[in-house]
């Protein structure tokens, strides 16, 4: 695999289960706010084996794999065997994607691999592809549509919506809660240049607007669920 890192033990990753973390290096988005910049390109190829073994060295710390990136979902045939391997060792499986690739994401559910799937949805469809200059709003849509089916049909225990929230883009919550429907949905502190980050309060403003419980996603507070 194109390998962007590993974290043996992070308690941020999956709310309530501590994780190691595997990041895929690679990322054909190239958002400008991204946290992980540094591995949106490059290489660094690693046999699976040794990724295998780094997960298997945190079995005593925690109960479950993150794949994360980058865009793992990229990389599908590593991908897969690395949750395959997760699952025989016994860890829950969590996967972080932007959503562009939604025939790897029904590989991966409908082969069993993975249990908790966390959602980026970047904006309002309408402003989808400019926002990502390239054309993935029908990828993502597809992505959404079929987590929404897979967690009403059982087939996927948790999934939830990841918006990360800018100042002065507050009105794009309302249109991305319409379209995550009954998932889970998360309103992330955005940070980018000079800008100041909404405050949890702020975001928590946001958040009564729609009129449903959030997940407020903070430097200061950490993740606190907001009722309203
Ligand atoms: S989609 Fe995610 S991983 Fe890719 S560049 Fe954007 S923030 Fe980074």
């Amino acid at each position: 695999m194109n390998f962007g890192g590993f974290v043996p033990i992070s308690t941020v990753d999956w709310r309530g289960r501590a994780v190691c973390t595997v990041f895929f290096r690679g990322c054909p988005v190239r958002c400008s706010y991204c946290h992980n910049r540094s591995i949106q390109e490059g290489e660094d190829f690693r046999d699976i084996a040794a990724v295998q073994e780094m997960i298997r060295s945190s079995k005593l710390l925690v109960s479950g794999v993150v794949f994360s990136g980058g865009e793992p979902t990229m990389q599908p045939e590593p991908l897969i065997a690395l949750m395959a391997a997760s699952r025989e060792m016994g860890f829950a499986v969590g996967l972080q994607t932007n959503g562009i690739f939604p025939k790897v994401l029904r590989r991966l559910v409908e082969g069993h691999l993975v249990d908790r799937i966390a959602l980026d949805v970047k904006a309002r469809w309408e402003r989808y592809d400019s926002l990502l200059k390239e054309k993935y709003t029908h990828a993502v849509q597809e992505s959404l549509a079929f987590c929404q089916e897979a967690v009403a049909g059982g087939a996927l225990a948790e999934c939830e919506v990841v918006v990360t929230l800018f100042r002065g883009y507050e009105d794009e919550a309302p249109h991305i809660a319409r379209a995550a429907g009954n998932l889970d949905l998360v309103l992330q502190q955005g940070v980018e240049g000079m800008v100041p980050p909404l405050s949890a309060a702020e975001l928590k403003k946001v958040g009564d607007r729609l009129k449903r419980p959030v997940k407020v996603r903070t430097r200061e507070e950490g993740e606190v669920l907001h009722c309203g």
